[in-house]
């Protein structure tokens, strides 16, 4: 199979593997025992991810709470610090926000709080004018993703973080689609509360951190709660072999030069459907977007025809996976302006950095011969 769906979940990276390994095998030990050596082990193990993972972020090992990934990480951050809606009651949110987000926030409306979208343009960019109209001394949190899983847009994250700051408000930001292939100096950028995601970036599914700056984390209340761990802010045994894979998927920045050459090859993919395909739309931003993602639709063809005529052989997919399941039109693409039958039409391909040239070049033929069949078929649905 031909797997273009990087940006649901990347394959486990071989050193994320390897390093996991004894700790699925002979280190058993729980890392929150300290009567023995083997507890001092997983401990240290565990403290020496946090320090990675903290390292790449610009950040104290101390700012660094595991998560079980960025879902709970989202909610942490909205939730744990969203409590009581006095004296600030307003949250700003992206529109094109992942589920995690939007949901928290939804929730936190019923809780007396005023949760306020924000506007993005085409691209799927926020609208800062708008932000500056609704920031004022009201606002308590700001939160925007760094990157767009459905169009790879990314958000000028330094921009809104000086600009929230300036009214007194704090920034979160949902970075689950950017550890693979950026930079993120959480000072630099000026972000509050990032949230990560191991199987983003070719570590383990189930595991994720949140970075909450020191002066922030005293002001999080927990979601779960038990036992201690994470001074107190997640309770639960941390799962030493995943939390160990991620401070290796972590540790290292992404070299610029391999991350040229993968939206090199996305740009090959796009050019070569392009070339089977003349009519077909590019969805979300011309430039600056994530270097795997492509979302392209072809008018009169259903998305959902195209995806079951490349089975078994390719995997692409027609959004979020965290959205699958649910009938209505994304939400993502919605808000750049498409309407349900583009929306409908809309399929996400998206690469890894290992994908090859000539994946790319049977994928485009795969699709060429999927459109004729779909087309012979007629169309099936319209959402
Ligand atoms: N945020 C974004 C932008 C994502 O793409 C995802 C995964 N689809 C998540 C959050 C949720 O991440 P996880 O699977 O680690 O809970």
């Amino acid at each position: 199979m031909i797997y273009l769906d990087h940006q649901a979940s990347s394959p486990l990276l071989p050193k994320v593997l390897d390093a996991m390994l004894p700790y699925l095998t002979e280190e058993h030990a729980n890392p929150h025992s300290d009567d023995h050596a083997a507890g001092w082990r997983a401990a240290d193990a565990i403290a020496q991810a946090r320090e990675k993972i903290a390292g790449r972020l610009g950040a104290d090992a101390g700012e660094v709470i595991f998560t079980s990934g960025a879902t709970e990480a989202n909610n942490l951050a909205i939730l744990g610090l969203c409590c009581e809606p006095v004296p600030r009651n307003r949250i700003l949110v992206g529109a094109i926000e992942h589920k995690s987000v939007l949901a928290p926030a939804r929730a936190l409306s019923e809780r007396g709080f005023k949760v306020i979208t924000l506007p993005v343009d085409a691209s799927g960019i926020v609208d800062l004018e708008a932000l500056s109209r609704l920031l004022d001394d009201r606002v308590l949190l700001v939160s925007v993703q760094l990157v767009n899983n459905e169009i790879g847009a990314v958000q000028p994250v330094d921009r809104i973080a000086a600009m929230a700051h300036a009214v007194g408000a704090l920034v979160h930001c949902d970075a689950a689609q950017a550890l693979a292939w950026r930079a993120i100096d959480v000072n630099a950028l000026g972000i509050d509360l990032l949230s990560l995601s191991g199987h983003k970036t070719g570590g383990p599914k189930g595991v994720g951190a949140l970075y909450a700056r020191h002066d922030v984390r005293v002001q999080l209340r927990p979601l779960i709660f038990g036992g201690e761990q994470e001074g107190g802010l997640r309770a639960g045994t941390l799962p030493t072999p995943l939390c160990v894979g991620l401070g290796v998927a972590c540790a290292s920045e992404p070299d610029d030069s391999a991350v040229r050459a993968w939206q090199g090859r996305r740009d090959s993919l796009r050019d070569f459907l392009r070339a089977h395909e003349p009519n077909m739309v590019i969805h979300g931003p011309v430039v600056g977007r994530h270097p795997g993602n492509l979302n392209v639709g072809f008018p009169g063809v259903d998305a959902d025809q195209i995806i079951a005529q490349l089975q078994p052989d390719i995997a692409v997919s027609r959004g979020s996976a965290c959205t699958s399941g649910i009938p209505e039109p994304s939400h993502v693409l919605r808000a750049i302006g498409l309407d349900a039958v583009a929306c409908a039409e809309a399929v996400r391909i998206s690469l890894g950095p290992l994908t090859t040239e000539q994946e790319l070049e049977r994928t485009a033929a795969a699709f060429a011969r999927a459109l004729l069949a779909a087309r012979a078929e007629g169309r099936i649905a319209v959402a």
